[in-house]
């Protein structure tokens, strides 16, 4: 079997296409409202990953203002021709992390989510698998993510 990264993905029209160069930081399951209304959905799929492990292949995504829970607001960067959403920073973690749309990678199956949160708000049909770990709402990154990757945030944190 071939290493799945770098993985390459991109939007409906082909017109932005990027590569992510390694496995992510952590896979979100998000079944809260907002991303509920963002995907017109029933969850979102963001795999965290630091921003300069996104390399453009083609086309550059704008980067539209949008409101958020939090109240902070997220920056989405979509596809300036077909408007898909390829990944959202948001306040907490700024530019340096992006939150990518999983479903525009072309192997999705190869990232499934590392935690469902905001679970209390889920769509009642929606089943959860047994051996992933879901949370009402949020949680601590030290209390679920893998050593390595709470690593990789400290040195992205540190860094200018
Ligand atoms: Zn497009
Ligand atoms: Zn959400």
């Amino acid at each position: 079997m071939t290493a799945p990264f770098p993985m390459e993905g991109g939007c409906t029209c082909r017109a932005v296409r990027y590569a992510m160069q390694t496995a992510p930081l952590f896979v979100h399951c998000c079944h809260c409202t907002w991303c509920r209304r963002e995907s017109g959905a029933a969850f979102a799929l963001n795999a965290m990953i630091e921003t300069d492990r996104l390399t453009l292949l083609c086309g550059s995504p704008e980067r539209v203002a949008t409101p958020s829970a939090s109240g902070k607001g997220q920056r989405i960067a979509r596809c300036p021709a077909c408007r898909i959403a390829l990944w959202s920073h948001y306040a907490g973690a700024g530019a340096k992390i992006a939150f990518l749309r999983v479903g525009t990678l072309d192997h999705a199956e190869a990232v499934p989510p590392d935690i469902h949160i905001f679970t209390s708000t889920r769509l009642p049909w929606v089943v959860l698998p047994e051996g992933v770990p879901a949370v009402a709402e949020y949680y601590r990154a030290r209390d679920f993510w893998p050593p390595e990757s709470l690593a990789r945030r400290e040195r992205l944190m540190a860094s200018p």
